[in-house]
This record gives structure tokens, sequence and C-alpha cells, in this order.
């Protein structure tokens, strides 16, 4: 049988092994963490991540702060903003949650913001560091998987890992991640929409890490016996039996894969538990590297 990976129960874990160094911070004379977020708009999913990271800030003892723009808000004001939250001392860290509105640059916008606050680590400075294995802001989903994969003792070092997707927040950091001595220290192939063997290289796979937004693309017949599963992928399929009209669906056919492996993450509750979890680490390792801890 296989080990379901429960990412919400690690998360949880995690919190509240945060909220007690927040309180051990704050006995000692130190300030609370302090997290902002910056919502532009009032698209459905933007805003269920935004109050999902508000909760968590309260559950780990941080202060949160949400700064909120209607759609119509121009490029400049945004960016005001940015410089604003980056010179404000009180705040440690800050997130734009994306997408932003067509008419905005995200990308300018993300590298406006200060590096040593960009707790999304999104800015190229943390991702540049990331690659070349400095200290920096690791992206928050990648870092929530290398934290499951740890927590649960799955052994990645010198097996072949296949991740499928090569986007700037998960596949390409995954990959990087994966690849590195000190974390994953796996042999790794990316696949993509391109990719002509990808059936036959997740065959192969020891891990496989699917991040494509594609429902129940991974079928039992691309799986080895005994292989580690992660699926990152959430699409919000039609569902009229749930009260919100969807259902999440990950990148994975459940079902028929999990008796295949030996470890498997579910949809939900497996991946997106970890991805709020990981900012908020990055939180307090920022909230602690300003301090000097
Ligand atoms: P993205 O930017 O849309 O990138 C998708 C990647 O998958 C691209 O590299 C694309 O290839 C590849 N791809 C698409 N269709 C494919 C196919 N049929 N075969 C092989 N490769 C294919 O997506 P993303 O932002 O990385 O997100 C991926 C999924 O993870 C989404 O479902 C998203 O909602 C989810 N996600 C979840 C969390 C979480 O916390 N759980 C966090 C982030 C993302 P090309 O490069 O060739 O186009």
């Amino acid at each position: 049988m296989p080990q379901i990976i429960d990412g919400k129960a690690t998360a949880a874990a995690i919190k509240a092994e945060i909220a007690a160094e927040v309180r051990r911070m704050v006995a000692s004379g130190g300030r609370r963490p302090h997290l902002a977020a910056v919502l532009v708009g009032h698209d459905g999913g933007s805003e269920t991540y935004v109050k999902n990271k508000v909760l968590a800030c309260e559950a780990c003892g941080f202060k949160s702060t949400l700064v909120r723009f209607e759609d119509s808000v121009s490029e400049d004001e945004l960016l005001r903003c940015v410089y604003s939250l980056n010179t404000d001392p009180d705040v440690d860290g800050f997130i734009v949650q994306l997408p932003l509105p067509r008419h905005i640059d995200a990308q300018r916008v993300t590298e406006a913001i200060d590096p040593r606050k960009d707790v999304d680590g999104f800015h190229p400075e943390n991702v540049g560091r990331m690659a070349i294995g400095l200290p920096c802001f690791i992206s928050a989903t990648p870092m929530g998987i290398l934290t499951l994969l740890r927590r649960y003792g799955i052994e990645t070092g010198g097996r072949k890992c296949v991740i499928l997707g090569r986007s700037n927040i998960v596949g390409k950091p995954m990959a990087q991640l994966m690849m590195q001595k000190e974390h994953g220290d796996a042999t790794v192939t990316v696949c993509h929409s391109h990719s002509a063997t990808l059936r036959e290289e997740c065959r192969q796979a020891d891990i496989i890490i699917a991040a494509i937004g594609r429902p129940e693309f991974v079928t039992a017949d691309m799986v080895k016996p005994g292989a580690v599963v992660i699926d990152v992928g959430t699409t919000r399929v039609p569902d009229s039996t749930r009260k919100s009209g969807y259902r999440l669906c990950g990148d994975v056919k459940f079902d028929e894969v999990a008796p295949l492996c030996s470890f498997i993450t579910p949809v939900p509750g497996g991946v997106g538990p970890m991805t709020i979890c990981s900012l908020m680490e990055n939180t307090l390792l920022a909230a602690k590297r300003r301090s000097g801890i």
C-alpha cells in the first residue's frame, strides 16, 4: 500500500513549530514577524490564496497586513506601493499576489521588490542565488515539496527524478533544487509540452513531480512500481455536487496511480498546504535576518 503524504498535517506541524519560535522571539524582547500581501482586483482564486496566507500568519503568531487595489490600479501606483513596503521598517517580507491585470508588467513589479523582503523568492536575485546554491529565499512551492520529501524520509540522492513542467515558479526551480548536492542530489529530467519521450521518461522515474496543470495526465501506465509521485497540479474542474460548483483536480490520476506508488501526494491536501507554510518559513527567516538573529 502506498503511503499518502499528508501535506495538511505536515504544514500544521510546521506552523506550530514556527508559532513556538515566534513566542520565544517575543518573550526575549523581539518583534513579531510581519508579512504584507498586496492583492489587486477580485479574482476568486487570488482572494482565497491571500485569505489563507493571512490565516496562516495568525496561526504562526505573525503580524499581517493586506493592501488591496482595484483592477484599475496603474502600474506606477502599484510600484509606489512596492517601494513603500521595501522601505517600511515594520515589514519583514511581502508578496504581490499573481496574476496581475494585463496592463501591469508583473515582471517589472517583481523586480521592484527588495530581494531581502522577497519571501515568494521570485526576484531574479533570489532565483539566481538559488540556482548556484547561495543563501536566498527559495520559492514556496518547490521548497514545500523538498520539506515533504525530507519529513517523510524519502531518499532522493542518486535517484532518477522526472519533473513535468518548466515554469519559472515550479518546474525550473524544482529541477534546480532536486539536482543540487545539498538538496535533492538526484539525476533530473525535465519534460514539457514538446518532450517527445515524456511517457518513457516517466516510466523510468523513481520520483515524478507533476506540475503541468492538466487534470489526471499521469496515468498508471506511466508509473514504475514503487515510485514516489508528487502532484503539484491544481485545476478547478466543474462539479455540480459541490457547493462551490467545482473541485480541485491534480495532474495525476490518483485512484489508478496510488496503488503502484511507495509515496504519493493527494490533491487537495498534499503540496498545496505546504506552499503557504513555506511562505511562513521564509517570512520568519526574513524577520530573523533583519533582526540579526
Ligand atoms: P504553467 O506556468 O502553466 O506551466 C505549465 C508547464 O507544464 C509548462 O512548462 C508546459 O509546457 C507544461 N505542460 C503543459 N501541458 C503539458 C503537456 N500536455 N505535456 C507536458 N507538459 C505540459 O503552470 P505552473 O504555474 O507551473 O503550475 C502548474 C500546475 O501547478 C497548475 O495546475 C497550478 O495550478 C499548480 N500549482 C500549484 C501550486 C500549489 O501550491 N499546489 C503552486 C503553483 C502551481 P511548455 O513550457 O512547453 O508550455
